[in-house]
């Protein structure tokens, strides 16, 4: 096939002049250009973007990246790099997760081969993959993808680096850094993928507030009391709130210094707590406006502690139950509500009397459910300060109440506090 040829077959198939193909072929064979190349070229040239038998990745901006592409090539700044270890189809493999930005916005990435990542570098990353997550487009970076590194860097808005508060972190973060004390710590054997492992498991907290944490593979550094920089850790969803994920990628290193915890939780209103999706230690303050069904003198399944109504349980069936003391109390602050949990040593406190008292009262009365009603009596209609951890799930928002006392402070400065919180 001579070059002519080769022209009049492309000009045809591209619907262009054959003079103008054969000029520019002609070019190319010129500079040692194979031929199939060159033609490959020009059908880039005069807009065939199906050259190569698919579609090719598109050229975009950050910001212009959407679930409807499948492939695009992306010019950035790594911002954060994590490394952890997941099963695919059976097999272990190492991934490494993180973000990256450009002067548009930044995006997601998951890289399922070692492409030598690191937070800082600026990347043409070129065919990579678009996937959804979670409603987002996230860049798939695979086999069939190319990672350049590049001389100039890119401005972006964004801080290069996973070194995080605590309070900052949100569900799905992966790659970050904290500097906290471990407030407490306690292993763990869970029936891991090998059978039996340990795990740790606590609370960690800076000066932002505190967060629950687990540890894969037990560093030595993490201990009750001490002060530690804890590199490429990742957060997961755990009950409802954010937790931080150590793994055996993680370095755990000791600090000459001890972090200053916070003592006190963060201050919401609820609707602002609600939003956020659950929050480990937090602080509301409102009127209890009723009970929920489930309040008072309850029964547990001694097997799963789920409560247990005419002695069935859901899972166990027919089980011998368990008296507990448990309330259940509708809060609203006027921004919207929440159902606040007491477990059995609060509502003892707001009962004025335990399990036994309870359940006393019930047989001389013959009805469990004057429990609820005396608790209803002295809680119902007045304002409590509460402090624990929020889960929102699609049945609503519940706080695990770790404290639950009556306010006692001037009204006034709450609502200057919340005023002030509007306004952020
Ligand atoms: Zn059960």
């Amino acid at each position: 096939m001579s070059l002519e040829d080769h022209a009049e077959d492309l000009a045809s198939d591209l619907g262009v002049d054959t003079e103008e193909v054969k000029r520019d072929l002609e070019n190319l064979v010129s500079y040692s250009v194979p031929m199939d190349e060159a033609k490959q070229s020009l059908r880039r040239k005069y807009g065939d973007d199906t050259a190569g038998g698919g579609n090719g990745p598109t050229t975009r901006d950050v910001a212009d990246i959407s679930t409807g592409d499948s492939n695009v090539s992306v010019t950035g700044v790594l911002l954060t790099v994590g490394q952890r270890s997941i099963q695919y189809q059976g097999e272990e493999i190492v991934i490494f997760e993180g973000e990256l930005a450009d002067e548009t916005g930044k995006i997601s990435y998951t890289a399922w081969e070692d492409f030598g990542l690191e937070p800082g570098i600026t990347v043409r990353i070129g065919n990579a993959g678009v996937r959804e997550w979670e409603g987002d487009p996230e860049l798939n970076l695979g086999e069939s993808t190319s990672v350049e590194l590049l001389e100039d860097s890119v401005d972006v808005d964004y801080e290069v680096g996973g070194d995080r508060d605590l309070a900052d972190l949100s569900i799905g973060d992966r790659g970050v850094n904290v500097e906290v004390l471990v407030q407490d710590c306690e292993t763990k054997v869970i029936d891991g993928r090998d059978g039996e492992t340990e795990i740790l498991s606590g609370v960690l907290a800076d000066g932002s507030g505190r967060l629950p944490f687990t540890d894969w593979d037990p560093h030595d550094g993490i201990a009750t009391d001490e002060s530690v920089r804890i590199e490429n850790a990742f957060v997961r969803e755990f009950r409802g709130v954010p937790s931080v994920n150590v793994s055996e990628f993680s370095t755990v290193q000791a600090l000459d210094r001890s972090v200053g915890a916070t003592d006190s939780a963060q201050q919401r209103s609820v609707r602002s707590a609600v939003e956020s999706g659950g929050l480990f230690d937090v602080e509301l303050v409102g009127t209890v406006i009723d009970l929920r069904d489930g309040s008072g003198l309850i029964e547990r399944c001694p097997e799963c502690g789920r409560m247990v109504q005419n002695g069935q349980c859901r899972s166990h069936g027919e089980v011998d139950a368990e008296d507990d003391l448990r309330t259940k109390a509708i809060l609203d602050d006027g921004t919207g509500t929440v159902t606040v949990v007491l477990g059995e040593d609060l509502t003892e406190e707001v009962y004025g009397g335990d399990v036994e008292d309870a359940k006393e009262a019930a047989r001389d009365a013959m009805d469990r459910e004057v429990v609820a009603d005396a608790i209803a009596q002295t809680v119902v209609g007045r304002e409590f300060r509460v402090r624990g951890s929020l889960s929102v799930d699609d049945y609503g928002a519940n706080l695990e109440a770790r404290s639950f006392a009556p306010t006692t402070d001037d009204p006034a400065d709450r609502a200057r506090a919340l005023l002030a919180e509007v306004g952020r």
